[in-house]
C-alpha cells in the first residue's frame, strides 16, 4: 500500500468497520455523528490527506460525558476490581489482536517508523494488562482510633473523567491514561490531538469489541479551543489528565480551578544528561542519537541537553554528530531511523531553532536541512555544539530531532546547568563512579533520573514532571493515586 493511496476508511476496514466519512466520535460503544466542521487530518510522509473527521461540538461533548456518567453511575462503578481486570485484559488482547493495523495506522498518522509505532502498540497494550493486574487490589487502610472509635478508609474512584492528549504518541498516550482510570472505577471521555486523532478513534471502538460496556471510554476528536475546552469545562467531569505543551497545561489548570477539580499535567521537557569524563563514552553516544531517533525527536522525554566534561566534549560533539549523520530519514512506512516531523508548524518550529542556535553562536554540526525529493516534513537530524544553556536551544523545547552539546568543566557547575532550566521531567547521568552517579540523581531537579542508558523505562515506571514538566505521576501505581479519592470512614465502637 502506497502512501499516496491510503484512506483510513477503507483500508482499515477493520479497524474502522462501519464508519463513514467523516469519522465522528466514538460514544456509547458506536460511532457517533457529530455537528460540527471537517478536519482533514494529513500524512505527514506526503502531506496527502488520510481522512476526514468531524469535528465534536459542545452538544456533541455533552453527549459523550453523559454517556460515560450513565456508564459510570450504572455498569463500571460497582461491577466490581475482579470483573473490571478480566475486561481490561480482554482489552488488552484486543490491542494485540489488531496490532499489525493499529501500528500501521498510527505511523501514516504521526509519521513514526513503522517500528516505533508497533513497540507504541505494545505499551498500549501493556497498560491495560499491567493495570487489571491491580483493579483487585484497590483498598484502604483499618486505622486504630483512641479508645471510642475506629476508622477504615475506602479508595473510591471520581466518576466521569477526562483526557486530553497530544500527536507524538497517540495511542499509547490515551493507554497511559484511560488504563490506569477504569482498572480504578473511573469512565472517560478522551480528546485526541486534532493533528493525529484516528488511532484513538479505533481504539475506542476496538475496545467495545473486546468486551468494555458501551459508555466507558468515549472519543470526541476536535481542536482544543472548541471540544477540549467544553471538554475540561463540563461539570460532569470530574478529574482531568493532559498530556501537552506547558501553555495549554496552565490554561486547563485555570479551567480546572474555576470547578475545584483535579488535574494531573505531563507536561514538556529539555531533558539534560551530564556525561563524567569517566563514562562509557559509547553509552552516552548512543543516549545522545537516540534521542532524535525516538518520533524524530519528538518526546517530551528525550535528553536534549547533552552536559559533557570539556575534557571530552569536542569528542563526544564529533562521535554524536557522525552517529546521527549516519541516520537514514524517509516515510514512516519504510521503517527507517527517523520519519517525517508531525506537521508544518513543526518542521518550521524545529528549522528556526536550528537558526537561532547558529545565530547565537553555536556550531551546527551535522544536519538540519529539508531532505531533497520528498514531498513530507522531512529534516536531517542536527547537531550543534558549544551551546551554552543561555541559548535558546538549550532553553526552549524544540521537540524535534536537534540535539545540543553544552561543555561544562567541574560536576556543581554541570548540575548548575543541568538544572537551570523551567522543565524537570528528566535527567541522565553517565558516569562508571556509582556513588557519584547516586548523588547526582539526588542532586538533579527532575521526575525520573536514568543512569548510564537513556532512555530506559516501562510502564510500572512512574513518570512526570518536576516544575513546570507537569504535576502528578503517570505510569506505574502511582497513577493510581491520581485517578482514586480517599474517604475516611470513623465507627462508634
Ligand atoms: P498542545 O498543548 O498544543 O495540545 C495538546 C492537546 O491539548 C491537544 O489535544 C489539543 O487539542 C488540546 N488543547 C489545546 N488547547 C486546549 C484548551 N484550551 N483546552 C483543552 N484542550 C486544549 O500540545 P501538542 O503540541 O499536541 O504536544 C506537544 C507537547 O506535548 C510538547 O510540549 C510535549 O513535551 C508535550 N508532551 C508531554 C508528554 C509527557 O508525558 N510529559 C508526552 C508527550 C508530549
Amino acid at each position: 500500500m502506497s502512501s499516496a493511496t491510503v484512506s483510513t476508511v477503507r483500508d482499515f476496514a477493520d479497524l474502522f468497520g462501519g464508519a463513514d466519512e467523516p469519522l465522528g466520535a466514538v460514544v456509547d460503544g458506536a460511532w457517533a455523528a457529530t455537528g460540527g466542521g471537517e478536519i482533514v487530518v494529513e500524512d505527514p510522509a506526503t502531506r496527502l490527506p488520510l481522512a476526514s473527521v468531524a469535528e465534536a461540538t459542545d452538544e456533541d461533548v455533552d453527549r459523550a460525558v453523559a454517556s460515560a456518567h450513565r456508564a459510570y453511575r450504572d455498569v463500571w462503578r460497582d461491577l466490581g476490581g475482579v470483573r473490571r481486570a478480566e475486561i481490561l485484559l480482554a482489552v488488552a488482547d484486543g490491542i494485540r489482536r489488531h496490532a499489525d493495523g493499529l501500528a500501521r495506522l498510527e505511523t501514516y498518522d504521526t509519521g513514526k517508523p513503522l517500528r516505533q509505532a508497533r513497540s507504541d502498540v505494545e505499551t498500549a497494550a501493556r497498560y491495560f494488562a499491567f493495570y487489571a493486574g491491580h483493579a483487585d487490589k484497590i483498598y484502604g487502610e483499618t486505622i486504630p482510633g483512641e479508645g471510642s472509635y475506629w476508622t477504615y478508609t475506602l479508595r473510591e474512584p471520581y466518576g466521569v473523567v477526562a483526557h486530553v492528549t497530544p500527536w507524538n504518541s497517540p495511542l499509547s498516550q490515551m493507554c497511559r491514561g484511560v488504563a490506569p482510570c477504569l482498572a480504578a472505577g473511573n469512565t472517560v471521555v478522551v480528546k485526541p490531538s486534532e493533528v493525529t486523532p484516528l488511532s484513538s478513534l479505533a481504539a475506542a471502538r476496538l475496545f467495545v469489541e473486546a468486551g468494555l460496556p458501551a459508555g466507558v471510554c468515549n472519543v470526541v476528536a476536535g481542536y482544543g479551543a472548541t471540544t477540549g475546552a467544553a471538554l475540561i469545562a463540563h461539570p460532569l467531569v470530574q478529574h482531568i489528565g493532559f498530556t501537552g505543551s506547558v501553555a495549554t497545561g496552565r490554561a486547563i489548570l485555570h479551567g480546572a480551578a474555576e470547578r475545584i477539580v483535579g488535574c494531573n499535567l505531563e507536561l514538556g521537557g529539555k531533558s539534560p544528561t551530564i556525561v563524567l569524563p569517566d563514562a562509557d563514552l559509547e553509552a552516552a553516544v548512543t543516549a545522545g542519537a537516540i534521542a532524535v531517533v525516538r518520533n524524530a525527536g519528538q518526546s517530551c522525554f528525550a535528553t536534549t541537553r547533552l552536559i559533557v566534561h570539556r575534557s571530552i566534549a569536542e569528542e563526544y560533539g564529533q562521535r554524536v554528530a557522525a552517529a546521527i549523520g549516519r541516520l537514514s530519514v524517509g516515510p514512516g512506512i519504510e521503517d527507517l531511523d527517523l520519519g517525517p516531523v508531525a506537521s508544518e508548524q513543526q518542521l518550521r518550529k524545529v528549522r528556526e531553532a536550528v537558526a537561532a542556535g547558529v545565530a547565537e553562536g553555536a556550531r551546527l554540526a551535522v544536519g538540519g536541512s529539508r531532505i531533497e525529493g520528498l514531498d513530507g516534513y522531512f529534516l536531517s537530524p542536527a547537531v550543534l555544539v558549544d551551546v551554552r544553556n543561555d541559548m535558546r536551544v538549550a532553553r526552549e523545547e524544540i521537540f524535534g530531532p536537534v540535539q545540543t552539546v553544552i561543555p561544562y568543566d567541574d560536576v556543581d557547575e554541570a548540575v548548575a546547568i543541568a538544572n537551570d532550566s523551567s522543565y524537570g521531567l528528566a535527567a541522565g547521568v553517565f558516569t562508571r563512579d556509582v556513588a557519584t552517579a547516586h548523588r547526582l540523581a539526588r542532586r538533579l531537579e527532575a521526575g525520573q533520573i536514568q543512569i548510564n542508558r537513556y532512555p530506559m523505562g516501562g510502564v510500572e515506571t512512574p513518570f512526570g514532571g518536576y516544575k513546570q514538566s507537569g504535576l502528578g505521576r503517570e505510569k506505574g501505581l502511582a497513577a493510581l493515586e491520581h485517578y482514586t479519592q480517599l474517604k475516611t470512614v470513623i465507627v462508634a465502637d
